[in-house]
């Protein structure tokens, strides 16, 4: 339903949440955020940690206040279920954790999380190829088999193992992914749902934003680039990339950034 992504070198939880604020007037039956611990020095806990809630986006805030959660890297999404109940477990961010993780050790650090908005019409497939290699799932959504795709591909290059991932995939999307060995990158993807790419303005940051509708980072960024079908984009810290589907980068020219009011 909705996604909201950062990476820059300042605490973007807040930007996260709130975002995912000014996207609930479309509805959503859950919510939830991954980031990356060791994207901000100093803070503790290492690699990708999560907060989900099917209660309100303002439950999801109190938790991450509460664990007093702070990172500079992250993905956050609102939930419409198509595939599997509106029940924790189902809620976004999805974990990859590698072949052989139990569901019961799920809640350890990820390895790959992403969010997704759309529909895989091929999961049932790849969820029993992915099966087949080891991979244990811990939720009923089309979306899961997406996060064990990008793990099952990954080569130390996040880019190359979602352009690789979303090769294989049918139906529509868009996705926002992060890795545990990428502290400070996000890549999505977009394929009959909308994603944008917001160029971030504040000076030190170096950030970038992804966000299912540019209305998301109102007061963050109005510097938009509207992805279109079949692109990939990677963000990184000071610098983004947009390709196309081939996995060719595209130019600013064909891409270009636009104000929005
Ligand atoms: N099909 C996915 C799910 O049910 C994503 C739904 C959405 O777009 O929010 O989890």
């Amino acid at each position: 339903c909705g996604i909201v992504s950062a990476v820059s070198r300042r605490n973007i939880v807040p930007i996260l949440v709130q975002g995912l604020q000014r996207l609930e007037y479309r509805g959503y039956d859950s919510c939830g955020v991954a980031v990356h611990a060791q994207s901000l020095p100093g803070q503790p806990g290492s690699g990708l940690v999560r907060a989900r809630s099917t209660a309100r986006v303002a439950e999801l805030l109190a938790q991450v206040e509460q664990t007093g959660l702070q990172a500079a890297t992250g993905i956050a999404h609102t939930r419409w279920a198509t595939h599997g109940a509106p029940e924790v477990h189902n809620a976004h961010p999805h974990f990859s954790h590698g072949p052989g993780v139990a569901p019961a050790e799920a809640e350890r650090p990820g390895r790959v999380a992403l969010v997704h908005n759309g529909i895989i019409e091929n999961h049932e497939a790849l969820r029993a190829e992915l099966e087949g290699r080891g991979y244990v799932f811990s939720s009923q959504t089309d979306t899961e088999v997406i996060a064990h795709l990008v793990d099952s591909l990954y080569d130390g290059d996040l880019f190359s193992a979602v352009r690789a991932a979303v090769a294989r995939l049918r139906g529509a999307f868009a996705i926002a992914v992060i890795h545990r060995d990428e502290p400070h990158r996000v890549v999505g993807a977009r394929a009959g749902s909308p994603l944008v790419l917001g160029v971030g303005s504040h000076q030190e940051a170096g950030e970038h934003f992804l966000a299912s509708d540019a209305m998301a980072l109102a007061g963050v960024t109005d510097q938009i680039v509207y992805l279109e079908e079949g692109d990939l984009v990677d963000l990184q810290l000071g610098r983004y990339w947009i390709a196309g589907a081939d996995g060719q980068p595209l130019s600013p020219a064909e891409r270009p950034v636009r104000t929005v009011l």
